[in-house]
């Protein structure tokens, strides 16, 4: 079982001390300013956990919470000074937005070098064109990143690996898929229309999912030994009247089969975060001329 809260506490650790170097060289405190539109108990969750941490890196925080009646000018308004201020190195949009407003219009008046999300269509491009091995010098989507630091460092050089994707969204499938190609993978993008889903999976020595059902890939679709990366993240009734947390591999069933298995929770999902982190330092690294060393590109 692999232990997602482990190495999110040692990448946290690494953004800790990358964020005292860059000040003690004289370089920009990291700073990363959240938006919130609107009250989702979720979304107030995610950001408070998210300006936390950063704070606790050494990092500036800036949260900025609007009322779900916000305009979409305001709102791109308020991103345009965020672009424009040099203390801001991040700026993160918690999504989803509320119904009146355009969510690829906001994305789009992010500065792409500030778009510690990666869900800029100029970040996107740049990701879709990545030469194998080529480096990670703009901002990628977290949970993928995070999945793919993950692989790096639980299996060292992936060249040649069969890896089944399933699920094809821009959030997650794609932009995994992307990253194990540029670690050389031998990549299938799987979906809801795919033929004998269990049979690809079989032929994975990488499978990882990201579909939003519960429990749905089994144990025999799983190649003996393979790593296995449970995305998934589904809310179901516990039999104490609460609710419970589980992914969407049937966790009990894949264990024995599995070489690795992410749960859920403490799998991906504290690794999500952390790489946010690690996406702000390195815009701020970015903004004086500092690359991302090799380590840090998970090549
Ligand atoms: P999404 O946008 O709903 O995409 C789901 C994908 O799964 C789609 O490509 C869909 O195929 C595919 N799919 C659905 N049913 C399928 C089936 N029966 N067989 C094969 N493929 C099927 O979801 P998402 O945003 O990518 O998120 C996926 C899951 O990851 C969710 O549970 C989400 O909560 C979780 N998540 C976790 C984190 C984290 O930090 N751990 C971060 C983001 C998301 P089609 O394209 O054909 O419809």
């Amino acid at each position: 079982m692999i232990d997602g809260k482990a190495f999110a506490a040692r990448l946290r650790e690494r953004v800790g001390q990358g964020v005292a170097e860059l000040v003690a060289k004289g370089g920009p405190t990291p700073g990363l300013a959240t938006v919130l539109v609107g009250a989702d108990p979720a979304s107030q969750v995610y950001v408070r956990s998210k300006g936390k941490l950063a704070a606790e890196l050494g990092m500036a925080s800036f949260d900025h919470r609007l009322s779900a009646e916000t305009s979409e000018a305001d709102l791109l308004a308020l991103i345009g000074r965020l672009n424009a201020d040099p203390a801001i190195h991040g700026i993160l949009v918690q999504l989803p937005l509320p119904k009146h407003i355009n969510t690829a219009d906001v994305l789009l008046a992010i500065d792409p070098a500030k778009d510690v999300d990666g869900f800029h269509p100029y970040n996107v491009g740049r990701l879709g064109s990545i030469a194998p091995g080529g480096p990670l010098d703009f901002p990628v989507p977290c949970t993928p990143l995070g999945v793919s630091m993950l692989l790096h460092e639980l299996l060292g050089s992936l060249a040649g690996l069969q890896a089944v994707v399933i699920g094809r969204s821009n959030l997650v499938g794609r932009p995994v898929a992307q990253l194990l190609l540029r670690l050389d993978c031998t990549v299938s993008i799987a979906h809801s229309r795919t033929r004998d889903l269990p049979s690809l999976c079989r032929q994975a020595d990488i499978l990882v999912v990201a579909i939003g059902r519960p429990e749905f890939v089994r144990g025999d679709w799983i190649k003996p030994g393979a790593a296995v990366i449970d995305v998934g993240i589904n809310r179901l009734p516990a039999d104490n009247g609460k609710s419970r947390l589980v992914g969407d591999v049937a966790f009990a069933e894949a264990l024995p089969v599995a070489g690795q298995l992410t749960p859920v929770p403490g799998g991906v999902g504290p690794m999500t975060v952390a790489c946010l982190m690690f996406n702000t330092l390195q815009a701020a690294r970015r903004t004086v001329g500092l690359a991302v060393s090799e380590a840090d590109t998970a090549r």
